[in-house]
């Protein structure tokens, strides 16, 4: 079933090892991280479907880095991959995958990129959740701001980002719960999981929040923000 499937992946992320003895490092977020993860995933903010539209914005971003770059760096691309987003959906398990063929990100980017406020619009949604005194606001603010990646979180119990940068011969893996305060990052090791290029990000829905992974809504949501992006969109579904 899928709360066994679920419990397993929980204890599998919590021992020092994968199964094939690869180390799984342990990382603190940074204190405003945790605040801003508290706030997405015990928020009642009802637009949730917002997190398709930033994990594409990302991916579009990472493609777009990944051209501007093999221009003066062919070497980047050099492995002929397309530049394309995929949504994949598997509707029985509650799961969405978003890959993209963009530039990736190395060990240490993981850390910064998704560890750490790096940004700004973010940086400026929390300094409006400091000013406002409102406890109503924040709703409000996550509609503003946009929360970028951790907007995952709104509808997610576990996220997973494999990602394989150009500048590294190494892919790894991201992994963060709801209501934790630390993420893992381990190095990929089944050669089965390796990607071209680029970022699979991985969502195990919430428990209220698997609808979303009806290929029809997938679909929908796509076709809605697909006009701002200049790369092609691919959705499929897991075969039943
Ligand atoms: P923003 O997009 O405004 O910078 P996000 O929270 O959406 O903020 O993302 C944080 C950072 O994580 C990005 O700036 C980027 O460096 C990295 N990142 C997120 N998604 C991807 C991706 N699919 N590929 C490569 N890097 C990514
Ligand atoms: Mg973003």
């Amino acid at each position: 079933s899928d709360f066994m499937t679920m419990a397993r992946r929980y204890e599998s992320t919590a021992a020092a090892s994968d199964s094939s003895g690869a180390p799984v490092e342990k990382y603190e977020y940074q204190a405003e991280v945790s605040r801003l993860m508290d706030l997405i995933v015990n928020s009642l903010y009802s637009n949730k479907e917002v997190f398709l539209r930033e994990l594409i914005s990302n991916a579009s971003d990472a493609l777009d880095k990944l051209r501007f770059l093999s221009v003066t760096q062919p070497e980047l691309s050099k492995d002929s991959v397309d530049l394309d987003i995929r949504i994949q959906t598997d509707k029985d398990n509650g799961i969405i995958t978003i890959m993209d063929t963009g530039i990736g990100m190395t060990r240490q980017e993981l850390v910064d990129c998704l560890g750490t406020i790096a940004q700004s619009g973010t940086a400026k949604f929390l300094k409006a959740l400091k000013d406002s005194k409102d406890a109503g606001a924040d709703n409000n603010l996550i509609g503003q701001f946009g929360v970028g990646f951790y907007s995952a979180f709104l509808v997610s119990d576990k996220v997973a980002v494999a990602t394989k940068s150009p500048k590294s011969d190494k892919q790894y893996v991201w992994e963060g719960e709801a209501n934790a305060s630390t993420y893992t990052i381990r190095e990929e090791t089944d050669p089965e999981k390796l990607l071209p290029r680029g970022t699979r990000i991985t969502l195990y829905l919430k428990r209220d929040d698997k609808a979303f992974a009806h290929p029809e809504r997938v679909q929908k949501l796509v076709k809605n923000y697909s006009q701002f992006v200049s790369f092609p969109i691919y959705t499929w579904q897991e075969k039943g």
